[in-house]
């Protein structure tokens, strides 16, 4: 079978139909439609590489939370007008409350919702996000969204659950493992007690090693991230636990990152003295934004690093990214994303489609699919092909970019596909 002949032909008859503005315009509201086509089930069944580029805070399946939410008892949410300490509809485990004295403004999430059904939908939307959020608010209301859930998934019992289900459904999607970016948040248990960053990974690590049961190959890295915005002085006790973390899960910690806005009034300069002095390596979102100014891309590339989170803006400064291929410098591109922020409108002008044909080290991802309600890559793979006029040869390698050379996940990887173009 032609596959790039008879895959194009599907694209052309999805990209004919009416619905074509949405798709370039609000991918995410085109998915619905997208998802029960011929095309949606090609992707789907692909063989995949490693993702990339994924927050462990925000890449979850969102109904399975808010169904386990919704199944217990003792779950609570915030109907009250918002204090500087909790969110309105935030979600929150009993055992997340000091002495599990459940405080004015919250009230029993299955009571709320037997006398509200209209709540479960509310929730659904307090809890996601989609283009018609975007304004010059948008990352404060990014950002708040990983307060209204994260007092739930945190609570052990539902941590191991949900994590586990995200683990399989990422292998039964195809993916060979994940980076993970992780915040150093930790998890609590049934008493209440906050478990230890080191009692996370080896809470992380079994859950790992049970899927590996089923997929041997599944592997998580884990990337330490802090926020970008803080002060200098407050990264290098970061960069210490970071260390720390390295030295004891040396096959799991892979590096340290800064994330939020990039816009935020400090830029990676700022942090460069700090950053030289790591002894971590340094993986860094860069270029997620569309300001000319900003050169946070250039100043990651003056720290020596080989991955950039985004490297949207790279288009911007044209001297740097014959650098970017020079040094094979992976661009862990986030289409949907990239549109979800309002970094691009119209995804038909987004620059990644001209980084591949150019040749750079591109890998396709999610970045936050809880809060998008998004595949854990699928979409973006769908996305990438219907708007950017790509061929299957373009994604196949975009896929065995994020291999970074590992011969034995790119024998599987190939073996897979072999099986994959047999069976159309
Ligand atoms: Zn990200």
């Amino acid at each position: 079978m032609d596959i790039e002949h008879n895959i194009d032909k599907l694209r052309q008859e999805i990209l004919r139909q009416d619905r074509e503005e949405l798709i370039f315009n609000d991918f995410q509201k085109a998915l619905p439609r997208l998802r029960t086509t011929s095309l949606y089930r090609f992707f789907k069944a692909m063989p995949k590489g490693r993702l990339m580029h994924a927050h462990i805070e925000a890449s979850f399946d969102i109904h399975y939370m808010l169904s386990l939410s919704l199944a217990s008892d003792d779950v609570y949410v915030f109907m009250d007008d918002e204090t500087p300490e909790y969110r309105y509809c935030q979600l929150a485990h009993k055992a997340w409350f000091p002495g599990f004295v459940i405080p004015d403004g919250w009230v029993n999430l299955k009571s709320a919702v037997a006398g509200n059904p209209l709540l479960k939908d509310e929730l659904y939307n307090m809890c996601t996000s989609g283009k018609e959020n975007i304004d010059e608010n948008i990352w404060p209301k990014f950002e708040a969204i990983f307060d209204r859930f994260k007092a739930v998934n945190n609570f052990k019992p539902f941590f191991v659950k949900t994590y586990t289900k995200v683990l399989m459904d990422m292998a039964a999607e195809g993916l060979l493992g994940v980076d993970w970016r992780y915040i150093s948040q930790t998890i609590f248990d049934e008493d209440g007690r906050q478990l230890t960053a080191d009692e996370y990974v080896d809470t992380l690590k079994d859950i790992e090693a049970a899927v590996r049961g089923t997929y041997p190959y599944f592997h998580i890295n884990i990337i330490y991230c802090y926020y970008k915005g803080v002060p200098a002085g407050t990264i290098p006790e970061r960069l210490e636990h970071a260390r720390h973390l390295q030295e004891k899960y040396p096959d799991m910690f892979i590096g340290f990152d800064m994330v939020g806005s990039e816009d935020c009034g400090k830029d990676l300069l700022y942090y460069t003295p700090v950053l030289r002095e790591a002894r971590v390596p340094i993986i860094m979102h860069a270029g997620e934004s569309v300001d000319p100014g900003n050169r946070n891309i250039e100043y990651a590339l003056d720290l020596g690093i080989k991955r950039l989170g985004h490297g949207l803006n790279l288009y911007l400064h044209p001297g740097l990214e014959s650098r970017v291929k020079a040094d094979n410098v992976m661009l862990e591109v986030c289409p949907l994303s990239n549109q979800l922020l309002g970094y691009v409108n119209d995804l038909r002008k987004h620059p990644a489609a001209g980084y591949i044909k150019r040749g750079l080290n591109v890998t396709l991802n999610s970045d936050d699919c809880a809060i998008f309600d998004t595949a854990y890559i699928t979409d973006d793979l769908l996305l990438a092909y219907l708007c950017w006029n790509l061929s299957i040869a373009d994604i196949k390698r975009c896929l065995k970019n994020s291999l970074e050379g590992d011969r034995a996940l790119e024998d599987l990887f190939e073996s897979s596909w072999a099986v994959f173009e047999s069976s159309l």
